[in-house]
């Protein structure tokens, strides 16, 4: 029993064949996804998605890049959406240095807009943060403290690790742990109690090995849940439960 905590299914790369993927899925352990909104186009998308696949939920948010898109009444927009009873989070938000736009400030602005919208709305929230670590930490503590949800994609090392685990976050962890070259990484894993550890493919991104470079899907997780054993002296399905469970507490589900 896989738990996907983030993934794009609406996204392009899977026009050609992805409802007989989608079906693919339960059958091969995948029982439960979370799809993420990275921008308004991708919100409205993700909520058509989840309501044709009852194994499918979603999370609604704008990631750093697409923030100049955002204004009062998309902030409206979203406030009203995230009650649906299929979206779980408000995500991905945060901040992402690596291309110098939008500017610093128009980022800061709307990451803090959304922490305080998940807090309005009593939902966790889904936190993308890249070449970024020190202002999203910052912030994070000033604004996010409370709110609970993940570190996706987690890129930074075990020192940023556990300032996030101190606050009661979670750790998503993906393809990345499985490159050679991911040495922080697989240090951060060790570090890491398994019970702040969750499963993610951020597909069609950062498929693991065997499959890097290819477009990554679900069905890769089974690598990705190897390695973490293998980090962490314990078997692919205490992995496979112990990371089920603690998707359904940072996601808050009942059943
Ligand atoms: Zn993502």
């Amino acid at each position: 029993m896989i738990f996907d905590t983030h993934a794009h299914y609406d996204d392009d790369a899977f026009d050609e064949d992805r409802e007989t993927l989608l079906a693919q899925l339960k059958a091969a352990g995948i029982e439960r996804v979370v799809n993420v909104g990275a921008s308004i186009h991708s919100s409205h998308t993700t909520l058509e998605l989840i309501e044709k696949h009852d194994f499918l939920y979603g999370a609604i948010g704008v990631h750093p890049s697409e923030t100049e898109e955002l204004n009062e009444e998309w902030m409206n927009w979203l406030e009203e959406k995230s009650h649906e009873k299929k979206v779980v989070a408000i995500g991905e938000i945060g901040l992402d240095y690596h291309w110098e736009e939008p500017a610093r400030d128009v980022q800061k602005y709307w990451f803090v807009r959304q922490l305080d919208l998940a807090r309005k709305v009593k939902l966790p929230v889904i936190i993308h943060s890249r070449d970024a670590a020190a202002d999203t930490l910052e912030i994070m503590k000033e604004h996010g403290r409370d709110l609970g949800g993940v570190i996706h994609c987690f890129s930074y090392g075990p020192e940023m690790a556990r300032e996030y685990l101190k606050m009661g976050y979670y750790l998503g962890i993906g393809g990345v742990v499985t490159f050679t070259n991911a040495k922080k990484l697989k240090e951060v894993v060790k570090e890491t109690p398994i019970d702040r550890i969750v499963l993610e493919t951020d597909c069609p991104y950062l498929s693991p090995v065997p499959n890097r470079g290819k477009r990554n899907s679900s069905l890769n997780l089974p690598y990705v849940v190897d390695m973490i054993a293998e980090l962490k002296g314990i078997t692919a399905k205490e992995v496979m439960e112990k990371t089920w469970e603690n998707a359904k507490a940072l996601y808050r589900m009942t059943e």
